[in-house]
């Protein structure tokens, strides 16, 4: 039985110190984005890579009514899954960059789940958020970011967790996301946020989880924006006992500590699938 219990090890861990740019909440969501399209496509959830997925659905659109192919129903079908897995991730990865723009600074961490419910985990990638950098404004900062981004990526993905992560296989199923938040004060239901509060996660220590620790000094300074706005760090003093509470794999919720932090669950969720192919021809040769 203990076998089940060296799944979360340190060798699922990915560390990864950021230093060639600025940690703004952009660009750590824009990295978990990233992070989440190689995932969709390296686990096999979505047969094309995120470009590919674009551009094919992006054709299919504008073509619409441009011309009066016969219509295949099969590719049709298809063409309607596909469409909505894009819909859904576009929404999503939006989703995750309002709760940045928003709550970056108490974000703990972000779960990416495989499985068909949050609660039947195939599954875990766990993204850990340091403190970020704020007060920048993210439009001095995009460029720059977007040129030095693939630095870390490569980081993560030509890790060795990530590699024999990317070996073990299962059939298409769900990716949902959740973050867990700290101090955040709760102002009631607010629907229109894509986020919504749920109950306490807790994970199965049998599943598979391999965790990506990102770290980066949030103190070195910079005379990169005008009137930087200091916040008050909220996550410092919070850090410290929150790894101490995640690091045992008890079931033991009544932690005071984990009382405090507040699970968010996003209701887009992706659905994976397969390609298809008719007569040997992928359906997307066929829209
Ligand atoms: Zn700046």
């Amino acid at each position: 039985m203990n076998n089940f219990y060296n799944t979360n090890t340190q060798e699922n861990e990915i560390k990864v110190h950021v230093t060639e740019l600025i940690l703004t909440p952009l660009t750590c969501s824009t990295i978990i984005n990233e992070v989440i399209k190689y995932l969709l496509y390296q686990k096999s959830q979505i047969p094309y890579p995120y470009n590919w997925l674009k551009s094919v659905v992006k054709k299919k659109r504008t073509a619409e009514h441009a011309d009066e192919k016969s219509v295949n129903f099969q590719a049709e079908r298809h063409y309607t899954t596909v469409s909505t897995a894009y819909d859904s991730l576009e929404k999503l990865m939006n989703s995750i960059t309002s709760e940045f723009e928003m709550y970056g600074t108490n974000i703990n961490r972000l779960l990416i789940i495989f499985g068909s419910s949050i609660h039947t985990a195939k599954e875990i990638y766990t993204i850990r958020i340091p403190s970020l950098a704020f007060g920048h404004l993210e439009e001095n900062h995009v460029r720059i970011n977007c040129k030095h981004q693939h630095k870390v990526m490569r980081n993560i993905v030509f890790s060795d967790a990530w590699v024999k992560a990317m070996n073990s296989s299962f059939p298409p199923t769900n990716m949902y996301v959740l973050i867990e938040k700290c101090d955040v004060k709760h102002d009631g239901q607010k629907t229109d946020l894509d986020f919504q509060l749920t109950k306490q996660y807790s994970m199965c220590s049998r599943v598979k989880n391999v965790c990506i620790h990102l770290s980066y000094d949030e103190n070195s300074k910079h005379n990169c924006c005008k009137n930087l706005v200091i916040f008050e760090d909220l996550k410092d003093k919070e850090n410290s006992n929150i790894n101490d509470a995640s690091n045992s794999n008890t079931n033991d919720t009544t932690d005071e500590v984990i009382e405090k932090m507040l699970w968010f669950q996003s209701k887009t969720f992706i659905k994976g699938f397969k390609e298809c192919f008719i007569n040997g021809v992928s359906a997307t040769d066929l829209w």
